[in-house]
Parts: C-alpha cells; sequence; structure tokens
C-alpha cells in the first residue's frame, strides 16, 4: 500500500505470534491488490480503464467500500473525493514535478473530478465513471480499511488483544497483557520529540493526515498531497489532523476531509459526529481540539 505496517498482537507464544502477524500481512495484501490502481488487473483498474465507456461488475466487497466512501463525499460537502485521483496528471508527489502548473491546467483536470458521476447500481454490482479521464483512488481510505480488516480476522481468530499500525496510524483492540489499556502518544509534527498528550486507545483508531511527508514545494510554498477536489489546488493551512474513531476506515477518511476543510469548519464538523473527536495543528504549530477531548498535557 506504499506504506509501512507494523503489526503487534498479544499471543500464548511466539510462535503462535508469528502465525497472526502473518495471517494479518495476508489480509493486508488481498486488499491491496483489489483497490491498487497500478495492478493493470484489480478490478480498481478495470473501473478507471472503461470511464466513460461501461459500468464494470466488481467484488461487493470494493462495491460497498464506493458506497462508504461516496457517503463521506456527501457528509462532507465534497472537501473527500475517491475521485480526486485524475488530478494525479497535475500533482505529483514522486519528484517528478517541476514546476507548478498552470490555472488553466488545474482548471481542466478539475473538470473531471466529482463524486456524483461515480454511477452505482446496486442490483448489477457495477461502477461506471461517467466521464472519460476520469479516475478514482483510495489513498485517503486504503490504509484505514486494510487496518479495521486485519484488525476484525485477527480478532475472529480468537487473538485477545494487538495493535495494527499502519505508518502511525493505529487500530488497537484488548489491554496489554498486564490488564492496561494501549496507551497513544500525540506529538506535533513541528517537534516531534516531544510528547505532548497520551491517550489510552480502547478498541478504536486514531489516524493523522499531515503535510509533512507528502508534498512538493516551489517558490518557498508548501504544496500538500491532500488536494481539495472542489478547486484542484492543495488543501493549505494545517500542519496536521489526528482523528479518534470506532473504525481507522472512517478516522482516515475524515482526517483527510478535516485536511481539506480547514480548522474551524473541520472542527465544527467533527463537533456533530458521536464518539469522534480530533486534534489538529496549524501552520504556527498551534494545538486546536474538538469538544470532548482532554488532552493531559506532559510535563517534562
Ligand atoms: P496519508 O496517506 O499521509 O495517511 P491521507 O489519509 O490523508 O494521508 O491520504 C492522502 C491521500 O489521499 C493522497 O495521497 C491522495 O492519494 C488521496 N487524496 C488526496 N486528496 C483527497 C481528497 N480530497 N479526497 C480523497 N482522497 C484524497
Ligand atoms: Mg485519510
Amino acid at each position: 500500500m506504499g506504506s509501512r505496517f507494523d503489526i503487534t498482537v498479544v499471543a500464548e507464544n511466539e510462535m503462535e505470534g508469528k502465525r497472526y502477524i502473518d495471517l494479518a500481512i495476508a489480509e493486508i495484501s488481498r486488499i491491496e491488490k483489489m483497490i491498487s490502481s497500478w495492478d493493470s488487473l484489480s478490478e480498481t483498474s478495470a473501473i478507471i480503464k472503461n470511464a466513460g465507456i461501461k459500468p464494470i461488475k466488481v467484488d461487493l466487497e470494493l462495491f460497498d467500500m464506493i458506497v462508504r466512501a461516496i457517503k463521506i463525499s456527501e457528509l462532507t460537502d465534497g472537501a473527500f473525493d475517491i475521485s480526486y485521483a485524475s488530478m494525479d496528471q497535475v500533482w505529483k508527489f514522486d519528484g517528478s514535478m517541476k514546476k507548478l502548473p498552470t490555472k488553466n491546467e488545474v482548471a481542466a483536470s478539475v473538470s473531471r473530478v466529482g463524486y456524483k458521476n461515480i454511477i452505482l447500481d446496486l442490483q448489477a454490482q457495477t461502477v461506471f465513471l461517467k466521464n472519460a479521464g476520469m479516475k478514482i483512488g483510495f489513498g485517503a481510505i486504503g490504509k484505514g480499511y486494510a487496518a479495521d480488516k486485519s484488525k476484525q480476522l485477527l480478532i475472529s481468530m480468537g487473538v485477545k488483544a494487538g495493535i495494527i499500525n499502519a505508518s502511525g496510524d493505529l487500530s488497537t483492540w484488548g489491554k496489554q497483557p498486564d490488564g492496561k489499556s494501549w496507551l497513544v502518544g500525540i506529538t506535533n509534527p513541528l517537534n516531534e520529540n516531544k510528547v505532548f498528550s497520551w491517550f489510552p486507545l480502547d478498541n478504536s483508531a486514531v489516524v493523522t493526515s499531515g503535510n509533512y511527508e507528502k508534498f512538493v514545494e516551489f517558490n518557498g510554498v508548501r504544496y500538500s498531497h491532500i488536494i481539495d477536489p472542489r478547486t484542484g489546488w492543495p488543501a493549505s493551512g494545517l500542519t496536521s489532523v489526528s482523528i479518534f474513531a470506532p473504525k481507522a476506515e472512517l478516522a482516515d477518511a475524515l482526517a483527510t476531509s478535516v485536511f481539506v476543510m480547514s480548522r474551524e469548519a473541520g472542527i465544527d464538523f467533527i463537533n456533530q459526529l458521536p464518539n469522534i473527536e480530533c486534534i489538529i495543528v496549524d501552520n504556527q504549530g498551534k494545538i486546536f481540539e474538538s469538544k470532548n477531548i482532554k488532552l493531559n498535557t506532559i510535563k517534562e
């Protein structure tokens, strides 16, 4: 999935633990295959290749994932949109981008974006991208989904407790062997050596989106890999958004969404959702949080 996964399980012995970890890895690879757009044989690739041509029948698992993604688009007024992906023609974060795109180039690429043009047929279980050149990509929810699914799998195998760490996005279940909750330390990306708050993470997830790992810079301005699908321009203003939620997939999607929505609208939005909290760090390093979160500031 282009990102590192670390898996921790509580088990009777090392052999058993390793066996469980291998199962989780296999599950993550399976999901990666399903949603990858660089594997030309994946269902996702078939959907993209047939944009503007014809609907493609897909596995129910992928169909349902697209249904959930579109629900998040509706919930966020399009701040979250898996059809952002056609903009990979103008925004590239692999080092190959040499200059800022022109306004016209951005306008042309954003014209192919729009979740309302992802046409689903539940009966036929098909997905159709209405316009030629449209694309979908699961970069903002895939990791979370893979974490949820591998966690679920291990729970179903009887694993009492563990952590799925997808490059800093954490999903936990159960307790540590000494009976204590798993604890997660939150750092300010602008000062990573210092944890500013610890939280118990009981059977839930915390996911962070940031602009400090994947970005391009032109004339001293940083352009993040999270793009506002309505304008075609990278979201700006925030350094990181961490979302606490029962499920990693939802946390993942909402972290990306709030990053696009920016601070005030983002916190307002999160405050309206039950069982979901957020911590935002803006570009000045200032920290903001949703209303039900209690930061227990650490003194070092
Ligand atoms: P990370 O990959 O750092 O965990 P995110 O979960 O926020 O960060 O995902 C960012 C990725 O999501 C981008 O690299 C891109 O593939 C995709 N993406 C960018 N903007 C959007 C958007 N507005 N809606 C949905 N997906 C997006
Ligand atoms: Mg995300």
